[in-house]
């Protein structure tokens, strides 16, 4: 484990410290975005050996890392459109983080019900579960099958399975998205990789041997440079606006909004996780074991990166009204629904599936450009970071003549722990030891992020973050004048997952 001269690792430097590292030196690269995607090639990079700093203008997985279905797959869907080299490439990445973090990524079972008369029939979904299991091997997650209806039944207390056909069953991993993007911003900075979130790269430009950035600190207001022989735009959905900061052409996404909305628990608990045809236009979608909720999503609609992203009104409706169709004795209104968020999917706009008219039709591949000094990444998935990492890694470690360039990333073999609440049921020691250890400047950042503590009706939860709101500002030294910043954070973070009702 890479420390700082002080001995401490990175992560837990306080953010001044950090901020001077940033500016005193020419790193190999420099990283902005602090989604998976970003985090992912911080580790890969410092664990090659060079020299990494990292900014985020936001939370780490602020944007779409914490808005995800939070499955670790290779995309059973996906399988229509044939796309059987991804597939088979994100089920390999299954089964290794399934490996290296045990704490964050776990096995989770699937039934997919048919209806009787749907768009699927028995056959294809038997061929297509098969055509899974066998694209997974050697380390297939038990074998997909059809299995009897009776199982079924018994995961989903009340469904009524005469309606169904069949049903398939399977396995893929869950995870909790944010939580891992931390845990891989952490261990790149325990190896010496010097992260920084709530730093935005206002514009990126050439110089003699690489990049300098003008940044600015959000929490600071002020506004400083860092330099780097290369630079990686890893701007997830943002990735078309960043490179225009940076003088380089845009262009290259078609994004989607996809929305979740997640249910009070008392009124739905699973044994296993559905995906299902909607009965409504025959979308697939999923009903998720969400901790000790359930998650019904998700929507696929075109949507502006620009214009900020929150469910809407008509989403949530049809996402209720799926669900109610599956599983009529429920009659989901609501109020059942204790919140709802939504995401922006990095959709490459060329490339396979670009024509396909559905959103939900389009790839979820992504493409590695190089401009001079700039690499982008545009599109991917959750799932397939350390694998988009790697080749990134690979790629920057060549051009820079440094590290290693070995097509294998030591990646494969850092393990990844969940970010530890402090085991107390004091909140103050909770808050006092997120901000401490967990990089911790919001309550959204402790209350959503790194726990789902925050999973609270609406008046609960505003009240909880407006406690630990106070309790971080005492621990980040905040000036009463300056503390208001901190608890309008966390008023839009609620505001935007409520802004649906009105
Ligand atoms: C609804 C939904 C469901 C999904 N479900 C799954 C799933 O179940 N499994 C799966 O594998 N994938 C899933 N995905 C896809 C997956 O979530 C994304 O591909 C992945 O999270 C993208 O990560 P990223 O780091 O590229 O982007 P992001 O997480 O968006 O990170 C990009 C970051 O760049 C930062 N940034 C942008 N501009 C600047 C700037 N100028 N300065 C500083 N920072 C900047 C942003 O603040 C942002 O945090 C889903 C996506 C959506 C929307």
């Amino acid at each position: 484990v890479a420390v700082t001269a002080n001995g401490a690792a990175a992560i837990d430097l306080p953010r001044g410290e950090r901020r001077d590292a940033l500016a005193a030196r020419r790193f190999d690269a420099l990283i902005v975005g602090g989604g998976i995607t970003g985090c992912g090639v911080a580790l890969d990079l410092v664990a090659r050996g060079l020299d990494v700093a990292l900014v985020e203008r936001g939370d780490y997985g602020g944007a779409t890392s914490s808005a995800s279905s939070r499955l670790i797959h290779g995309g059973l869907r996906y399988l229509e459109h044939h796309e059987f080299g991804f597939v088979r490439e994100a089920l390999a990445e299954r089964s290794r983080l399934l490996a290296l973090a045990p704490s964050l990524v776990t096995r989770e079972p699937f039934y997919f019900p048919l209806r009787r008369g749907g768009r699927v029939s028995p056959p294809m979904l038997a061929a297509g579960l098969t055509l899974y299991g066998l694209l997974s091997l050697p380390r297939a997650l038990g074998w997909p099958r059809l299995t009897p209806l009776s199982r079924l039944a018994a995961a989903v207390p009340g469904l009524d399975t005469s309606r169904f056909a069949a049903t398939g069953y399977y396995h893929d991993a869950a995870t909790h998205d944010a939580k891992l993007t931390f845990a891989v911003a952490a261990a790149a900075a325990r190896r010496g990789a010097i992260v920084l979130p709530r730093v935005e790269a206002l514009a990126i430009e050439r110089d003699g041997s690489g990049a300098t950035a003008r940044l600015r600190d959000i929490l600071r207001g002020d506004e400083f440079e860092a330099s780097a022989k290369l630079v990686v735009l890893a701007g997830g959905p943002f990735a078309d606006a960043l490179r225009i900061r940076c003088g380089l052409a845009g262009g290259l996404l078609a994004t989607t909004r996809g929305t979740h909305v997640v249910l009070r628990p008392e009124r739905l608990r699973l044994a296993a996780s559905l995906i299902f045809d909607s009965p409504l236009d025959g979308r697939v979608m999923f009903l998720l074991r969400w901790g000790g909720h359930v998650a019904i999503g998700t929507t696929d609609v075109d949507a502006d990166p620009a214009v900020p992203v929150v469910a809407t009104r008509q989403e949530v409706s049809y996402l209720l009204a799926s669900a109610n169709a599956l599983l009529p004795g429920l009659e989901l209104g609501d109020d059942d629904v204790l919140t709802a968020c939504a995401g922006l999917r990095p959709l490459l706009r060329t490339g396979a599936g670009a024509g396909r008219n559905a959103p939900s039709a389009r790839s979820r591949e992504e493409a590695i450009l190089e401009d001079g000094p700039f690499l982008t990444i545009a599109g991917g998935k959750l799932t397939g970071y350390r694998a988009i990492a790697e080749k990134v890694g690979s790629r920057v470690a060549k051009r820079l003549g440094k590290g290693s360039s070995a097509v294998a990333s030591p990646t494969r073999d850092i393990a990844l722990a969940a970010p530890e609440i402090a085991p107390s049921d004091d909140l103050d020691a909770i808050v006092d030891h997120a901000v401490r250890r967990l990089d911790v400047t919001s309550p959204g950042d402790l209350l959503v992020r790194r726990s789902d503590r925050g999973l609270l009706p609406h008046d609960a939860a505003l009240a909880l973050g407006h406690r630990v709101a106070e309790r971080i500002a005492d621990r980040l030294g905040v000036p009463a004048a300056a503390r208001a910043a901190i608890h309008a954070a966390w008023e839009m973070e609620r505001a935007e997952r409520e802004s649906w009702r009105t």
